[in-house]
């Protein structure tokens, strides 16, 4: 299978460059294909503005959405975009891996999803009507591919347990996960995540690097987190809230991944309920 990383650290030397050379040679010893883009050493351009067409703005004014498009659709992309995109459509799998920067991405791989995520290719695929609200959450261009989180933190794993501090690392990394990367079609894996980083030496490294080895081995064939799809049913349209009877009493971000026992019994529930009533 083919596999690409993305990986946003500046140094070679560092916990993350580390873990990202251990899981190419395991990737490549398993017999797959991989391609790293790296984007420190890329000098990849974060900032997403009119040069990204090879046009440069259409109109009076530059339209991000808009000229993306166009420039999407004409083959008019700034190489470097057009290059990621290649990459994407190739890898059977993707690992976006970083350390945990303010709560979120490094700005360098934020950059990369801006540009490389291009209208038509990420978004704006598909019918959008009252009836049908695009190809995505589930549906895309990157549906049927797969995608893996590889994140470090200096936070203590208790410091993003659902009591935590910082709020829940799902939540956290929610927008990554659900948003950047269920939106256009991918089925999301659990992430790997190496917490309290200024305590890893030589022995705690070797056990991060096993558990990271395992889950590369079951890339292919671990469950993926079962957000709701977007058109299967669960979502009002063009609403896009969760249908009456879905995820009953919950909200935020856990209302939208299937938890597969309790929303069986309330389905169960209504059942028994609607035919009392009846
Ligand atoms: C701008 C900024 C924002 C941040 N925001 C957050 C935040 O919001 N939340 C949060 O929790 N943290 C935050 N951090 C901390 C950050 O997440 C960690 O510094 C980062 O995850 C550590 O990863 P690294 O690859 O840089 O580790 P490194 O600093 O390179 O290494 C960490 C440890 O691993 C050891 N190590 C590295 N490679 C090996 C090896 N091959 N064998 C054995 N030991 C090794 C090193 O000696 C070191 O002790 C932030 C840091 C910065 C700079």
């Amino acid at each position: 299978m083919n596999v690409l990383i993305v990986y946003a650290h500046p140094e070679p030397r560092s916990l993350n460059g580390s873990l990202k050379d251990f899981a190419v040679r395991r990737l490549q010893a398993a017999g797959h294909s991989v391609q790293v883009s790296d984007l420190y050493a890329m000098n990849w351009k974060a900032t997403l503005d009119a040069a990204d067409s090879l046009d440069g703005a259409a109109g009076e004014r530059f339209d991000p959405a808009q000229d993306s498009k166009r420039a999407y659709a004409n083959g008019r992309q700034s190489p470097d975009i057009a290059a990621e995109q290649d990459k994407l459509r190739w890898a059977d799998a993707v690992i976006l891996q970083f350390p945990l920067w303010w709560f979120s991405m490094p700005a360098i791989l934020k950059g990369w999803v801006e540009r490389v995520y291009a209208y038509g290719f990420a978004y704006g695929v598909g019918e959008h009507s009252d009836a049908r609200w695009g190809n995505r959450y589930g549906e895309g261009n990157l549906a049927g591919k797969r995608a893996m989180l590889v994140v470090t933190t200096g936070g203590w794993e208790s410091h993003y347990s659902a009591r935590g501090i910082n709020g829940p690392i799902d939540d956290l990394l929610f927008p990554i996960q659900h948003g950047v990367l269920y939106y256009p079609g991918f089925d999301v894996l659990p992430p790997f995540l190496v917490y309290r980083t200024s305590r890893v030496d030589e022995a705690r490294y070797a056990d991060v690097q096993a558990a990271l080895g395992e889950r590369l081995d079951t890339l292919f064939s671990r469950a993926p987190i079962p957000f709701r799809r977007q058109n299967a049913g669960d979502y009002e349209v063009p609403a896009l809230t969760l249908r009456e009877g879905i995820a009953p009493g919950q909200s935020g971000f856990a209302a939208h991944i299937v938890h597969p026992g309790r929303d069986q019994v309330f389905a169960s529930e209504q059942r028994i309920s609607s035919l009392t009533e009846g």
